[in-house]
């Protein structure tokens, strides 16, 4: 029921503001997070959830079997306004074993459009013929293409013009190959090859804050004094002539 999701937003939201009243001010107020997660689109791995970020410490973008596909103008977008704009400082490429994505690209095409979206994936897998054929478990198989597609999709990541051009700019960006375990909840670090000359960004800033104060960092002030109570959406006339 679309009932429950509301009312589980409305338990949230309260939940939210009776821990820290300022909470949704302060993120309304403005984003900046340190981390950009390139991840599945399976409803099983949360980006935020995994690694225990609050909303605004991450920004995130997700599709099928975590690509970074040189033409995809989402991902272009969404990988140029998170270095150029908001100036994170490393980039999460997070896969998962059991990927659907991949375990599809190991077998015919029939799932319609999403098999043209995995034909990198599934070259991936022709490359690396004699190294899949080469494990005998099916799910072994399985998981190694994860891993292969994970460091692939770094490596694309490091060529990446915007990814380039910041780093000779002086902006040092970590990109880091991370595979998930849906059976567990841990993240595998693949360390994923660093190209000559990328410097690493080092701690975080908030964490050196924390160290040295031994509390919290710093918070920006929230500059919204006063909260919309009325929902603006509910006044306006929708598309179809009713109200939204
Ligand atoms: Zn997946």
């Amino acid at each position: 029921m679309i009932e429950d999701l509301l009312a589980a937003n409305q338990a949230w939201s309260e939940a939210k503001q009776k821990k820290d009243p300022d909470f949704f001010l302060r993120l309304a107020a403005q984003q900046s997070p340190e981390y950009l997660w390139i991840g599945c689109s399976d409803s099983r791995v949360p980006a935020n959830d995994i690694v225990g970020r609050d909303p605004g410490e991450m920004f995130v973008h997700r599709n099928v079997a975590n690509l970074c596909t040189p033409s995809d103008m989402n991902f272009l977008s969404v990988v140029q306004y998170a270095v150029e704009v908001l100036k994170v400082r490393r980039i999460l490429v997070v896969g998962h074993y059991g990927c659907g994505g991949v375990l599809a690209s190991l077998g015919e095409p029939k799932n319609g459009l999403v098999d043209h979206w995995l034909g990198p994936v599934r070259a991936l897998a022709v490359e690396y013929k004699d190294e899949l054929d080469a494990i005998a478990d099916a799910h072994a198989r399985h998981d190694r293409l994860v891993e292969l597609n994970v460091l692939r999709q770094a490596d694309l990541l490091n060529a990446n013009p915007i990814i380039v051009n910041a780093r000779k700019g002086g902006h040092a960006i970590g990109i880091h190959g991370w595979v998930y375990s849906l059976k567990n909840g841990l993240v595998t670090d693949l360390h994923a090859p660093v190209p000559p000359g990328a410097t690493d960004p080092g701690p975080s800033p908030r964490k050196v804050a924390m160290d040295a104060t031994g509390a919290a960092a710093p918070r920006p002030q929230p500059v919204l004094t006063t909260p919309i109570a009325t929902p603006i959406l509910a006044k306006t006339k929708g598309l179809f002539g009713r109200s939204t």
